[in-house]
């Protein structure tokens, strides 16, 4: 499943294609936006943002929402190459003079108007969106020091995304590593320097995520990892789906466990 920083890649990858440009030809042939093509032709694409796993694409006095639960996709492609074929079931086709943005399988569609975008239930519940480019450090280290998030695990406050946005499954493992804290950890029990480490850690790390498309290793190791003739999956991560294996810091071995049905991979050694 997407986190954060591939949500907030293909947003990027949207954005260029579509941002500034008028819409040419539009499909909707999914339920909740059916027949509201006049909405959209012949408007101009304003924005194109991604909220946590939520795309808002501005076009003209309408908003596009979508949410891409388990199976949405976004797809782009130039006007002048040919569509690929998919199995996938098509939700909206919006065109310009030169790009097709394709939406597939998301079941979360909706069309809202600017103003709603703060109160729509996903998004008014949502914490600071940590793959966020323009997010500062502070509004993160405020979430990692409310008392309202004190009694609970690290582990599962990771994956809650009133306390920040945009983390998922490998970030959680990744974020707890960088910060050497113990997945079990309460929030409350922690010291005002491992305030700081998980806050600094949960941005750098899925800022780097996203920089590094999903890497999350720095650039010097997973280069060494490569040349040494390991595969992307297993250079880019320090601990997730890496259990059984040696450490990079410690050289001890990575210890694996499963919360709520998802991996968490980290080091006893290294996290305290
Ligand atoms: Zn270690």
């Amino acid at each position: 499943m997407p986190e954060g920083p591939e949500i907030h890649r293909a947003a990027s990858t949207l954005r260029k294609a579509l941002e500034g440009q008028i819409i040419t030809n539009v499909e909707c042939p999914y339920q909740t936006i059916r027949n509201q093509e006049h909405r959209f032709l012949g408007k101009e694409v304003i924005s194109v943002k991604a909220r946590s796993k939520a795309m808002l694409i501005h076009i003209g006095d309408d908003v596009l929402y979508s949410h891409n639960q388990l199976y949405g996709r976004w797809t782009v492609r130039k006007t002048t190459s040919k569509e690929r074929k998919t199995n996938r079931s098509l939700r909206i086709k919006l065109q310009t003079e030169s790009h097709v943005a394709c939406l597939y399988s998301a079941t979360d569609i909706e069309l809202l108007e600017p103003w709603e975008i703060e109160q729509h239930p996903y998004i008014a519940r949502l914490g600071p969106d940590v793959a966020d480019q323009e997010l500062q450090l502070q509004p993160v280290l405020e979430q990692v020091q409310n008392p309202k998030f004190g009694g609970r695990q690290l582990c599962h406050l990771l994956l809650d995304q009133s306390f920040l946005a945009g983390v998922g499954n490998y970030l959680r493992s990744e974020i707890l590593f960088n910060a050497g804290l113990n997945p079990h950890r309460r929030l409350k029990s922690l010291t005002t320097a491992e305030q700081s480490q998980l806050a600094e850690s949960a941005l750098a790390t899925t800022q780097l995520a996203y920089a590094q498309k999903g890497v999350t290793v720095d650039k010097d190791l997973y280069d060494l990892l490569r040349e040494q003739g390991l595969s992307r999956g297993q250079a880019r991560h320090y601990v997730f789906t890496r259990d059984g294996l040696s450490c990079h810091q410690c050289q001890r071995l990575i210890t694996h466990t499963r919360l709520s049905g998802r991996r968490l991979d980290y080091c006893e050694h290294c996290q305290v």
